[in-house]
């Protein structure tokens, strides 16, 4: 090739692809990486090197040509998944995974994920069983539900239900509850999949039982009357929905079951921390829906999950339709969801769930910690703020608390260095000052997201 074109003589002085893997770098790089992804990255460089290939530049030296190899070999591998610190406020962050786990939920995932389990073998009779026992169990007796069903998250958990109870005939559900949620879901999609018609009745500020009585005379009789919680809005004004056990009444004396999609669901009161009351998991049964879902990732704070409580007979049928296996939990969901149940079986959930910790956070020590963030960096403001719960739940509630607001030249600059830091940390921009809310921040993550800081303020 080099013969070809007289001026591209200059890249005979080019390392050749066996010397640069035999080197004592090139070695050390196979150790690491495998030989074949260090032999790619090195053809990778050279042929860089060929294509750029210019008379008048300097051929670069077997040393430069090792640095950039490896520094492709660590682009390569470095994840795209990774952990990142999350200093935004928001503490059920869709975006950042949701629910953090409690030491006891990651524990029992670990020992789970290591080895062989009895997820669906029965140890007693020492033949197989069924990995829908493990959390079941605990759902009944934690909230007194019949039955119970877990399943990959809760659209599947919303997809599952309707197919079961509404597959060629109506879903009932009012004007007002047909939202898009995060990354485009949007409820009325999902239900269809489920080959359920959808009937929708009210209007978007107002339903009323009569809407609700014609939907159920109109014939044949629906499949299903569906309530979904409108998670991440909330209609103010002039508006009128009938109580969820009215509308349980109504449908029941038609023979027609209710589901009621939480979206996060609660099994705590979140009023009892300064926060408007979001919809619980024990109201609605105790309203009469015969089947309630929830995510397991939301304000529960385990893994993701898709719960489904409920009337006997019908998660019975729920267990049995094909769609079931196809969106089953995995053990280690299983393992992580178990152990998150416990603490709120054990009513300790405010001290162990992170989600309920960062709740239940006082403004005194969240004022601390940012004290002493500033202390250590001997930068920025305290300011007070406001923390957000996110994930879909208690939409326009906060949070009062106290931040690090950093002045900066260019803060959107000053995010992206903050992003780039390892972990990644993930802060706002308000008013032009770079905000940082201790509330979400891991206390194990703390010394992290200090050198992070550091880091990113020493950069010029
Ligand atoms: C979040 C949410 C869902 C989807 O739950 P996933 O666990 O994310 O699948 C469904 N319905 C409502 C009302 C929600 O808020």
């Amino acid at each position: 090739m080099e013969t070809l074109n007289p001026d591209m003589s200059g890249l005979r002085s080019l390392p050749s692809v066996e010397s640069l893997l035999t080197s004592e770098a090139g070695r050390s790089n196979t150790a690491l990486y495998g030989r074949q992804l260090v032999l790619e990255a090195t053809r990778h460089v050279l042929d860089e090197v060929r294509n750029n290939y210019n008379s008048d530049q300097p051929i670069p030296d077997q040393n430069t040509l090792l640095a950039q190899i490896h520094n492709l070999l660590e682009v390569w591998t470095l994840p795209t998944l990774r952990p990142v610190i999350n200093a935004s406020g928001v503490i059920i962050h869709t975006n950042l995974g949701r629910a953090p786990l409690s030491q006891a939920a990651i524990h029992s995932m670990q020992q789970v994920a290591a080895g062989y389990s009895s997820l669906e073998y029965d140890l007693e009779a020492g033949a197989r069983g069924s990995r829908l026992v493990h959390a079941e169990a605990l759902l009944q007796r934690l909230i007194g539900a019949e039955a119970a069903l877990v399943v990959n998250n809760n659209a599947a958990a919303v997809l599952l239900a309707l197919t079961v109870l509404a597959r060629d005939s109506r879903v009932v559900i009012s004007r007002s509850e047909l939202v898009e949620i995060g990354g485009g879901f949007r409820v009325p999609e999902v239900m269809q999949q489920s080959g359920a018609l959808l009937h929708e009745i009210g209007t978007t500020n107002r339903v009323h039982l009569a809407d609700y009585r014609r939907a159920l005379e109109a014939e044949p009789v629906p499949g299903v009357v569906m309530r979904a919680h409108r998670s991440n809005f909330k209609i103010i004004g002039f508006t009128s929905e009938p109580e969820l056990s009215e509308i349980v009444a109504l449908s029941h004396s038609y023979g027609v079951p209710v589901v009621d999609d939480l979206g996060s669901g609660s099994l705590l009161d979140t009023s009892v921390f300064g926060l408007g009351h979001e919809p619980m998991v024990q109201e609605s049964l105790e309203a009469g829906a015969d089947l309630v879902c929830f995510s397991g990732d939301k304000l529960l704070g385990g893994p993701q999950a898709g719960i489904i409580l409920g009337r006997h007979e019908l998660i019975a049928r729920l267990k049995n339709h094909p769609l079931a296996r196809a969106i089953r939990a995995d053990k280690l969901c299983l393992a992580g969801l178990t152990s998150t149940l416990l603490h709120y079986l054990k009513g300790e959930a405010v001290e162990h769930v992170p989600v309920w910790r960062m709740i239940a956070a006082t403004p005194q020590a969240l004022a601390e910690t940012a004290r002493r963030w500033r202390e250590v960096l001997q930068r920025g403001e305290i300011i007070p703020g406001e923390s957000t719960v996110g994930g879909g739940s208690l939409p326009g509630e906060t949070l009062p608390t106290t931040l690090l607001a950093l002045e900066l030249p260019n803060p959107t600059r000053f995010l992206e260095r903050l992003r780039r830091q390892n972990p990644p940390v993930i802060a706002r921009v308000e008013a032009d000052r770079v905000l940082l809310d201790p509330r979400t921040v891991l206390p194990e993550q703390e010394i992290q997201l200090l050198a992070a800081l550091q880091s990113a303020l020493a950069e010029r």
